[in-house]
């Protein structure tokens, strides 16, 4: 199955940009993934081609109306009705690899990309589409969004990274950072790899790295720790109410 992504956009030319290259170019070269643009303009209903206007209520800025997008998205739906609508905006949930991972396991996305001061809010009323922010920070444009959202499914597709667990062992995958890494040469500056990377003992080694991981996501990303450590407590909980037959 090709996953297709279809982006609706004012600036098609930005595509494929860095997914025609590396490993997201090959797949698309190795029919792995699709990807159609959709000019949002194109859904215009005046002659001058009319895709934004001022906000109602006054304030800075141009807003993208809702019966153009409206139409766009009915368009790119018509041509792939399986597959979610994805509007990206920093009022949206969070991403996080795990709706990635469905996403990436999904047929496809249609991704909507905002410009200006970003969207008449009633299409989300009227249309289901779901609102994603790639983090804390305002872009130009939903674009460079559309294309981490993207980077981030097309290398967990099937065959398009080498070995299988770099996948799944990776930064958030198991809720957790990722252990750090090193490579030759041994020393560099007076600085040595960790001794028991080079010890040759696998479980010393997997403890390790188990540690690093620990540490690092408590003393960088609080909030992931958090997380997972309420995760842990109330699976460790679940499984004592289980055996008590509670
Ligand atoms: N007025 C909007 C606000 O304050 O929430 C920001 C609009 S921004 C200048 C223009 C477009 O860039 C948005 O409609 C959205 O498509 C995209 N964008 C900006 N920051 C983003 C983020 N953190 N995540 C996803 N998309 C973003």
């Amino acid at each position: 199955m090709t996953f297709a992504a279809t982006i609706l956009t004012l600036y098609p030319e930005m595509f494929p940009g860095p997914l025609g290259v590396s490993l997201a170019g090959r797949a698309r070269e190795e029919g792995k993934w699709s990807l159609d643009t959709v000019q949002i303009r194109d859904f215009a209903i005046d002659k001058h081609k009319t895709v934004d206007d001022t906000p109602a209520g006054g304030g800075a800025g141009m807003v993208l109306r809702v019966d153009v997008l409206a139409a766009a998205i009915d368009h790119a739906r018509s041509l792939n009705p399986e597959v979610p609508v994805i509007a990206m905006t920093p009022r949206g949930r969070p991403l996080t690899q795990a709706r990635v991972r469905e996403l990436a396991a999904g047929p496809g996305v249609i991704v909507l990309c905002g410009r200006f001061e970003g969207f008449d809010e009633r299409i989300f009323e009227a249309r289901d589409v779901e609102e994603v922010s790639i983090g804390d920070i305002v872009l130009s444009g939903g674009e460079p969004a559309a294309i981490m959202l993207l980077d981030a499914c097309i290398r967990l597709l099937p065959g398009v990274m080498g070995a299988a667990s770099s996948g799944t062992e990776e930064s958030f995958e198991q809720g957790l950072l990722e252990y750090p890494h090193y490579t030759r040469p041994a020393t560099w500056e007076g600085r040595t790899i960790p001794e028991v990377l080079r010890s040759g003992d696998h479980a010393k080694i997997a403890a390790w790295r188990k540690n690093q991981s620990e540490v690092d996501t408590r003393l960088r990303r609080p909030d992931l720790w958090e997380r997972h450590e309420g995760a842990r407590v109330q699976s460790a909980s679940g499984a004592r109410r289980k055996d008590e037959g509670i």
